[in-house]
């Protein structure tokens, strides 16, 4: 049994019953799922949490499931202290929100994980998304943990890694010949024709509350509080938006003290449409054409990217984006500094992080989480420039005459 009641337009709020649906069927706006957080409260404590399983379960009552949730064993990583990084970047309580750390090495297992409950619930026997690649990893192995036929659609041009992290879990690989926004177009006109659940299309109202739990257990990983800032890196701007949704639900419920969390953006420069309106001081997200090396977040046309621009000014943060060789660059320093390999979409953070904190926007003592969403194996060939190894012969002399110390 779960709590939540219904589904509800976020501009008119015309209410729908809890079933396969994105956009309000009056005014076309994205839906979100509505709890009863009266019966919540009485029931959800601080101690309740921390004795539910070490995953992201243990927030399963502020989240849409009423059955047994398909699991991977997604969520519950680790939040690390930084101070290597923070000493270089000159912040002194900077973590790290380590989210490589998931069965398919992404955050996206946690929207999935929520998404893929429901579209077993719901009765479909197909699943189906439109992704940029990590997504179609975990929309792959979920549907192969839950015998679910998948079909995956990808734009052209994805990287080698990528693609056989996606095909390992042997769903229906579609590339379609364009970028992922021609991608998210043809599954918006797919879901009309075919009774699938689209992941991120038809149950995209589900797949948003999963990430919530990035938000849950980074609260509680810093003993019951949110940070002071948080930087997380955007395409859609959904996960952005559910991180702060997750605060302010603890705050609501009194888990824990009201958010006073500065929220930034960080974006590819080469696909930065809400890092832009930003800039530009507006409302209206005008669409881009991507070139970014951070592929993984490479939307040129956000679904949520209004939600997300409205909580980075409402919350006093900010919006920045960084170009290509500066994400390079803060890949290799993170993990030079922290021994975190993580993909480009974490280098948009970290160089975002060191400009933001060398400005002075962040400041030297402010609690500061950086979320670093996917891992750096499967798109290697960004950093691939690195590899300088010493040949030696299997000898003590060979080695001593390479590298080893001068008596
Ligand atoms: C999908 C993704 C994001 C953010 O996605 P949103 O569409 O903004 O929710 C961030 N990082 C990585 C690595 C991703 O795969
Ligand atoms: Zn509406």
């Amino acid at each position: 049994m779960g709590y939540a009641t219904l589904l509800r337009c976020r501009k008119c709020g015309q209410e729908f019953p809890l079933k396969p649906l994105n956009l309000c069927e009056v005014c076309l706006s994205p839906l979100e799922v509505i709890y009863d957080y009266k019966t919540i409260s009485a029931t959800l404590s601080r101690e309740k949490i921390a004795g539910g399983p070490v995953s992201m379960w243990r927030y399963r009552d502020l989240l849409p499931v009423e059955t047994e949730p398909v699991d991977l064993g997604t969520g519950y990583t680790p939040l690390v202290k930084a101070p290597n990084l923070g000493r270089q970047l000159g912040l002194d309580n900077l973590y790290i929100k380590n989210d490589c750390l998931t069965p398919t090495y992404s955050f996206k297992d946690r929207a999935v994980a929520v998404a893929v409950t429901k579209a077993k619930e719901f009765g479909f026997d197909t699943i189906a998304c439109a992704s940029t690649g990590n997504l179609a990893a975990s929309v792959a192995a979920h549907a192969a943990k839950t015998n679910l036929k998948a079909y995956v659609f990808i734009p052209s041009g994805l990287e080698t890694g990528k693609l056989v992290g996606i095909a390992i879990y042997d769903p229906v690989m579609v590339t379609v010949d364009g970028s992922y926004d021609d991608v998210n177009r043809l599954c918006g006109k797919l879901v009309q024709e075919y009774k699938w659940g689209f992941i991120n299309v038809n149950l995209r109202p589900y797949y948003a509350e999963g990430s919530k739990t990035l938000g849950f257990e980074v609260a509680e990983q810093l003993g019951w509080r949110a940070p002071d800032c948080v930087l997380a890196p955007s395409a859609s701007g959904l996960l952005f938006t559910r991180i702060y949704k997750g605060f302010e639900e603890m705050a609501m419920l009194g888990l824990i003290p009201p958010v006073k969390t500065r929220m930034f953006v960080t974006q590819a420069a080469g696909s930065s449409p809400i890092v832009n309106a930003f800039n530009a001081g507006t409302v209206h997200v005008h669409p881009v054409i991507p070139h970014t090396i951070a592929k993984s977040i490479a939307i040129g046309n956000p679904a949520d990217g209004f939600y997300a621009l409205r909580i980075a000014r409402q919350s006093n943060g900010g919006a920045y984006a960084v170009p290509d060789d500066e994400i390079i660059a803060a890949i290799k320093l993170l993990a030079h500094t922290e021994g975190i390999f993580a993909e480009a979409a974490s280098g948009v953070v970290i160089a975002s992080l060191k400009k933001l904190a060398a400005s002075g926007q962040i400041k030297r003592h402010e609690v500061t989480v950086a979320y670093i969403t996917a891992a750096g194996p499967r798109t290697q060939e960004v950093v691939a420039d690195i590899v300088k190894t010493h040949t030696v012969k299997p000898t003590l002399e060979s080695f001593n005459q390479v590298l080893g110390l001068k008596k």
